[in-house]
């Protein structure tokens, strides 16, 4: 089967290593297939995203890239691309940039707009999580959880991502049960309903190493429960590594594909520059 990772992240953004040399670490792996995916730049202040001012140039260093390299490796043009749950949208230069991709990532990575103007974060440190709770939903954990699987599940319909990006990083900062249970009813309700939006949509779900990778193993997105949903559904699947330096590039793929394999899933997805395909693993 072709070895793929369409989830690496470079210095554009808050990668550790330079595009080509997670090229070169990629081709040194042995992978046939694989897709850069920088943070698209976001409407708000940060220090993790592509700055707008770097996105054309992201976009010819990646053609130039793909050229260079094509007799070892096929290369594809993508971003991880934001949906901002409180206005339900993906920013305007990241729709103009579509047209020059090879695929997207869909993700969300903001709870909202806190009073003072910063950003809360899913995937920050839980004090500034806690903070966005308290001030955008009154303290109620179950809302904002809900709310940001709605918006999963809204994302996927809305604007049809070629990836859903790790679907449950809202336990990212969860890793006591601190702030819900994730074994509550209405839990599994929501995740469930983004599956089912997802699948509506024809999006690919990842499978997504990179929370494990930094945080440990219960940082694998999805958690069993959700990916046994998405079998079942049918849902299209991807193995990704959520790459941000030449270490991680692939990850956990082989006892993810065997994992698989354990759960009777017998293809994953494959980009072969013109369009996704599934391949038997
Ligand atoms: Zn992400
Ligand atoms: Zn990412």
């Amino acid at each position: 089967m072709k070895k793929t990772n369409y989830h690496i992240h470079t210095n554009y953004c808050d990668g550790q290593n330079s595009m080509e040399d997670m090229i070169l670490s990629a081709i040194s792996r042995n992978f046939n297939s694989i897709g850069i995916s920088s943070h698209a730049p976001l409407d708000y202040q940060n220090d993790w995203t592509m700055p707008q001012d770097k996105l054309s140039q992201y976009i010819e260093e990646l053609t130039l890239q793909k050229n260079k390299y094509r007799t070892k490796i096929q290369i594809n043009s993508g971003l991880e691309i934001d949906y901002y749950m409180h206005t339900k949208q993906i920013s305007k230069s990241a729709i103009r940039v579509l047209k020059n991709l090879d695929y997207w990532i869909g993700s969300i990575h903001c709870l909202g707009v806190m009073s003072n103007g910063e950003v809360a974060y899913i995937d920050d440190t839980e004090e500034n999580f806690k903070e966005g709770i308290e001030q955008l939903y009154h303290g109620n954990v179950q809302k904002a959880v809900c709310n940001y699987y709605e918006s999963i599940g809204d994302m996927a319909v809305k604007f049809h991502p070629d990836i859903i990006g790790h679907i449950d990083l809202i336990k990212k900062n969860n890793s006591h049960q601190q702030f819900f249970n994730e074994n509550a009813e209405w839990y599994q309700k929501a995740w469930r309903g983004a599956l089912i939006k997802i699948k509506q949509s024809g999006s690919i779900l990842e499978i997504n190493t990179g929370g494990a990778f930094r945080y440990g193993i219960r940082c694998l997105y999805p958690s069993l429960d959700i990916l046994k949903a998405a079998i079942q559904l049918q849902i299209p699947l991807t193995i990704d590594t959520d790459a941000h330096c030449i270490q991680a590039v692939d990850f956990m793929m082989d006892s993810i594909l065997d994992e698989l394999k354990f759960l009777n899933v017998d293809t994953v997805m494959y980009y072969n520059g013109k369009k996704w395909i599934s391949q038997k693993i």
